[in-house]
């Protein structure tokens, strides 16, 4: 599939922008305004390859996925090299042959997805994905919520 000579960086944004309105439309992020980020980003992709990402999200697919070892981590078939050696140059959108989803590498993208969020529309019980917990919760968050242990109680008279 080639797009008419959009170059490198703006190919690098078309990627991450599809990544990050995918991540907002499964929720694996939040952001405080989602629907208008999600609105503002589907303006920014080329329609052309919108309706391909919503076909596949309607069908319960993701719509773009990372290379994984020179798998598609969305089928697990192996990548022809000169599809990942595309993806390196990050000049032309690549897409896998046997799933037809969209693909990336997450060191020339600058984006590392989730592992931890599973394909809800997937019903393979057999195959179980392995669990790299590798998320760090934010922890600092949380300690600061935590109400102070001072109260003003004596200073209260009746
Ligand atoms: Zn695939």
């Amino acid at each position: 599939m080639i797009l008419a000579n959009i170059g490198v960086n703006s190919m690098k944004t078309l990627l991450q922008n599809l990544i990050r309105l995918q991540q907002l439309e499964l929720e694996e992020i939040q952001v405080a305004d989602a629907t208008r980020v999600i609105a503002d980003l589907r303006n920014q992709i080329p329609t052309q390859i919108l309706g391909h990402y919503d076909r596949l999200m309607a069908r319960g697919k993701k719509g773009i996925v990372p290379v994984r070892g020179q798998a598609c981590s969305g089928c697990h078939m192996r990548l022809p090299i000169g599809t990942i050696s595309e993806l390196m140059k990050a000049e032309d959108i690549q897409l896998c042959d046997s799933c037809g989803r969209y693909l990336y590498l997450e060191e020339v993208v600058g984006i590392t997805a989730s592992s931890a969020a599973p394909e809800t529309a997937a019903p393979t019980p057999t195959a179980q994905p392995k669990k790299k917990a590798a998320r760090k919760k934010a922890a600092s968050t949380a300690a600061s919520a935590k109400p102070g242990p001072r109260k003003g109680r004596a200073a209260r008279k009746t």
